[in-house]
Order: C-alpha cells, then sequence, then structure tokens
C-alpha cells in the first residue's frame, strides 16, 4: 500500500504515519525526520537544509528529492509517507516516480484541523530526541523530561516558535493546500478530521483505509 498523508503543521501527520507504518508493517517516510536526522548527523545535505528550516520555508526540492530517492528505494511493498509532496511540483515528481515502477498511490489521507487546535498543539509538542515519537507537554507528568517510551531527553523543535510557526502555515496554505484539489481529482483524496486525541484519529484513519 502507497499512502500519502497531507494535512498542516500541527495535524498530526507525524504521529499517525508512525503508528500506521507500525499496524500496516510498511515504513514511515517523514520528509521533516530525514532532514532533521541529516541535521543531526551533520551530512552536506543537512547543513544545506538548515537554513531553510530553521526560518519555516521549504528546504529545496534539490536536497528533498535526493533524500527521498535513497530511502524510496528500499520500499518495494509500499510506504506510509508525510511531509512529501509538499508543493504541486512535488507532487507531480512523486507522480513519475511511482510510473516508472509502474506503480499507484493507493490513497491520500487528508487531515483537517482548525486553526486553533493547530495554535494549540504545536507550542506544547515535544520530540523524543531517539526515537522521533511525539508527545503534548499537557498530557506528560510534570516531571518528565524523558520519552516514556524509550526513555531518552524530550525537547521542543526549534521550529515551532511563533515566528516560524507562522511562516509554515503560510507556506502551507500557499503551497501544499492547492494539493487537495490536485488529488481529489485523481479520486483518491479521503478527508479525515483530525481533531480529538491521536487513536481517535487512528480509528478514523483505519476505517476509511478498510
Ligand atoms: P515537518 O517535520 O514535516 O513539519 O517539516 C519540517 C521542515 O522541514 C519544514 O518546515 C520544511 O522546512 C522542511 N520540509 C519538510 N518536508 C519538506 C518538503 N517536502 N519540501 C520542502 N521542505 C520540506
Amino acid at each position: 500500500m502507497r499512502i500519502v498523508l497531507l494535512g498542516p503543521p500541527g495535524s498530526g501527520k507525524g504521529t499517525q504515519a508512525q503508528k500506521l507504518g507500525r499496524n500496516l508493517g510498511l515504513p514511515h517516510v517523514g520528509m521533516g525526520d530525514m532532514l532533521r536526522e541529516a541535521l543531526k548527523n551533520r551530512t552536506s545535505l543537512g547543513e544545506r537544509a538548515k537554513e531553510f528550516m530553521d526560518s519555516g520555508k521549504l528546504v529545496p526540492d534539490s536536497i528533498i528529492l535526493e533524500l527521498l530517492g535513497e530511502r524510496l528505494e528500499g520500499t518495494k511493498e509500499g510506504f506510509i509517507l508525510d511531509g512529501f509532496p509538499r508543493t504541486l511540483e512535488q507532487a507531480k515528481r512523486l507522480g513519475a516516480l511511482l510510473e516508472k515502477e509502474r506503480e499507484n498511490l493507493d490513497a491520500v489521507i487528508n487531515l483537517k484541523v482548525r486553526e486553533e487546535t493547530i495554535l494549540r498543539r504545536l507550542p506544547g509538542r515535544l520530540v523524543c530526541s531517539e526515537c522521533g515519537k511525539v508527545y503534548q507537554r499537557a498530557n506528560l507528568s510534570s516531571s518528565t523530561q524523558r520519552c516514556p517510551s524509550c526513555g531518552a531527553p524530550l525537547l521542543s523543535r526549534t521550529d515551532d516558535v511563533s515566528d516560524t510557526l507562522k511562516k509554515r502555515i503560510e507556506i502551507y496554505l500557499e503551497h501544499t493546500h492547492p494539493l487537495i484539489d490536485y488529488y481529489k481529482k485523481k479520486g483518491i483524496l479521503q478527508d479525515v478530521s483530525g481533531e480529538g486525541n491521536p487513536q481517535e484519529v487512528f480509528d478514523r484513519i483505519v476505517k476509511i483505509l478498510n
């Protein structure tokens, strides 16, 4: 199965993609995660991506496509893609890549959330520095600074601060939102409410995929 998760920052794409990947036994390909990993490992791609990520802008396609190409090579059985595509150009690139393999996307899940939900979720987001699991500060006991799953330190994302956040939402509306119509016209878009807790959202997605 080849699934794309679409949605604004804070809609829960990463959380749901991780859960779906585990549940369906498919690799989770998270573009933002791959970029943060490249940055952490100080690779040249990571260094080149840094200034764009820090300011909430889109990283140039030359970097994105190099990372994606390498990662998709080992995913013959399918994937759960989150954070890519983010522009019409990227969507067309993905279509061309799959066509070469005589494959298609099976579903594009569009996570819909209210702006007030985004603005509440993102400043409270904590990410595990090791396993990448995402938590809400309000859902953890106040003394917890470590990942309940693997015990590594939890960190805030440097791009979850207000100015960068505003820029990321603007970029979503200008460049990524048009993908909803693009995939709707292809007949593979499924709208899912991203409101509520992660398990509730996950159950909605599974119901639709079934
Ligand atoms: P995310 O973790 O999906 O919120 O992505 C974090 C940041 O990585 C974004 O704000 C962009 O700077 C960069 N990024 C992630 N995916 C892409 C993409 N498909 N194209 C360009 N930049 C991206």
